[in-house]
């Protein structure tokens, strides 16, 4: 597994603001979606393309263009669908499925309660969005569930990861080439609830606010 912690002043800009507890909700939902820009700028480096040519108005010029299949970016719900905006806005033709994925609070255990995707994803790159790698339990579940389906790349855009999340995934996933993870930053550690320190918080309730 690849792991990237993004390193620009501008994502680490953004990302202290998000961090800050002040931050309301619109201005948090502004400034996800602008850093999932910039994390799937890194993040799509090594998307697939075709060389086309197109004719300037000088003459013809060698260029590329989005290969096909189309990628598919899969927001794990909920936090993940406050991603999908800044991500599509850079792969509009991307198709899109859903992942909706929940966590038992008291045994940090994943559960799959939705999916939306094609049933089969050979040859597919696929972008999943889920702001926060905390246990990488409902992650690197996710993977391997896209894995399965016969996904030839699956890169994961998290606005931040921790130690335990990244090494759990590796231990799950191995040594699996095709897989990637791309963050804003690796944080210290996981606290005893499972939250990210010193993080952001609950990414979803800041998203969206609480639903209790
Ligand atoms: N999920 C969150 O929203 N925040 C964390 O810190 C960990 C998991």
């Amino acid at each position: 597994m690849r792991f990237h912690a993004v390193d620009h002043p501008l994502v680490a800009h953004k990302l202290t603001t998000l961090r800050d507890r002040r931050t309301d909700s619109p201005t948090f939902r502004r400034l996800a979606d602008e850093l999932v820009t910039l994390l799937a700028y890194e993040a799509t480096r090594s998307v697939r393309v075709d060389e086309v040519t197109v004719e300037t108005p000088v003459s013809p010029a060698p260029g590329v263009r989005l290969g096909r299949p189309v990628p598919l970016v899969v927001p794990v719900l909920r936090a993940g669908l406050g991603m999908l905006d800044g991500m599509v806005r850079l792969l509009p033709t991307a198709e899109v499925g859903f992942l909706g994925m929940v966590r038992d609070e008291g045994t940090l255990v994943a559960t799959t309660y939705a999916t939306r995707l094609p049933a089969d994803l050979s040859d597919r790159e696929v972008f999943v969005l889920d702001p926060m790698l905390a246990t990488g339990g409902t992650l690197a579940a996710a993977v391997r569930l896209l894995l399965d389906r016969g996904a030839h790349a699956v890169t994961c855009i998290c606005l931040l990861a921790a130690p335990e999340g990244v090494d759990r995934m590796r231990t799950e996933l191995g040594d699996h080439a095709s897989v990637a993870v791309v963050t804003a930053a690796l944080d210290e550690r996981l606290n005893d609830k499972g939250y990210i320190v010193p993080g952001l918080g609950d990414a979803g309730d800041r998203l969206y606010g609480s639903t209790d």
